[in-house]
């Protein structure tokens, strides 16, 4: 077997040992063990937002990547004469945007600088001005810098106006407390390959029954119609389509493995002692970050590259990768930086092994970061 690397990445990222042992049986779709892990961790998935069936809420699972399960909500409960408020400040709010276009959904965008949160009053002034609009989506955690849009407050505005909300917290959910029913949040979408710790394979959507039943009939694609993904696992427990048992099988692992650890405050506190870790030990080798610490949660951090023109990314990253630490590259318009994340199998100790990594690494590469 080839050595095990950490994954300082939003995903996929290193899991426990007993989640990949989780993947070990073959297991058929219709496997009684199956189908009532599938209802657990719908259920299950319910009390980690802290609210449940009977408060009228629900949860859908979707084939694919985390971006499927997003696509499936946008695509399905935007109706021909609903419109869309799209609120974008980095890659995933744009890719919000893309879909919207591509399946010719009424929206608008409004964007503001990457380094920057929307705000509640920017778009209560923005619902004010466009009364048609019916639907808000936003990025929790902007995993394009690492910074958290107020969800709360917006929420907040959007349940006051009568606006149904959207929430992609993908990098987030599992690693900070959420309350949907207090945040005013209709539709939360993340994935199997975040903060719950499991792999790859499949997103989920938190629903408030009452705004899902209107998606009935809707949808713009069969695959992800998520009226009819919710019908089909009400109404038999089974998919319309092939499941990804295995990941499933590991995702069940990985929420009790979460219980074990304390639940998500238990693991919100050891992602943010990784962050404080990193913080201290990035600094001291003279890195800047990109966003202001007001506005930074603690999932991932960008990292403002060296000024040393002997700094070269792709050499960067190889000499980790080559030390078992992956890291990820970064995605902003306009400036060059590196993120790290500290979510997924990770402690403190891995990060200091990273931050130590790094400093022989600049070192070999004879660049002096400040
Ligand atoms: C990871 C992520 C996604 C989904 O990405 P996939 O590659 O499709 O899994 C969507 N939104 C945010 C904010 C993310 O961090």
């Amino acid at each position: 077997m080839s050595t095990t690397k950490l994954l300082f990445t939003p995903g996929p990222l290193s899991t426990s040992l007993t989640v990949k042992e989780a993947m070990l049986q073959d297991m058929g779709s219709r496997d009684d063990a199956f189908v009532q892990a599938v209802k657990a961790i719908r259920s299950e998935l319910l009390a980690l937002a802290h609210v449940s069936k009977e408060d009228g809420y629900e949860t859908v699972i979707m084939q694919g990547s985390g971006t499927f399960g997003v696509e499936s909500v946008i695509s399905s409960v935007v109706g021909k004469n609903d419109q869309l408020l799209i609120l974008a400040n980095g890659a995933y709010g744009e890719r919000i945007a893309t879909m919207a276009a591509m399946h010719q959904l009424n929206h608008i965008v409004v964007r503001c600088p990457e380094n920057e949160i929307v705000t509640a009053a920017a778009v209560e002034a923005t619902l004010q001005q466009h009364p048609a609009i019916t639907h808000v989506a936003c990025i929790h955690s902007e995993t394009t810098t690492g910074l958290f849009n107020p969800i709360g407050d917006i929420g907040a505005v959007c349940a006051r106006l009568g606006k149904v909300f959207i929430v992609d917290a993908m990098s987030s959910f599992g690693g900070t407390e959420m309350d949907m029913k207090a945040m005013h949040i209709d539709f939360l979408v993340s994935s199997s390959n975040k903060c719950i710790e499991g792999v790859p394979g499949f997103a989920f959507a938190l629903c408030k029954r009452s705004e899902l039943e209107k998606a009935k009939g809707q949808a713009r694609s069969l695959s992800l119609d998520l009226y009819a993904q919710w019908a089909g696992l009400e109404a038999s427990g089974q998919f319309r389509f092939t499941p990804p048992t295995l990941s499933l099988m590991a995702f069940r692992q990985a929420m009790q493995e979460l219980q074990q650890e304390g639940g998500i405050t238990a693991r919100e506190k050891r992602y943010r002692n990784n962050k404080a870790v990193l913080d201290a030990e990035m600094a001291k080798l003279g890195f800047r970050q990109y966003l202001d610490p007001a506005i930074q949660g603690h999932i991932i951090t960008s990292f403002l590259y060296p000024a040393d023109p002997a700094f070269h990314f792709g050499q960067f990253y190889e000499k980790l990768n080559q030390r078992g630490f992956v890291i990820y590259p970064g995605k902003l318009g306009k400036t060059d930086a590196f993120r790290i994340g500290n979510i997924g199998q990770i402690y403190p100790d891995d990060v200091r092994g990273l931050v130590a990594a790094i400093g022989e690494v600049l070192a070999e590469m004879g660049v002096k970061v400040a």
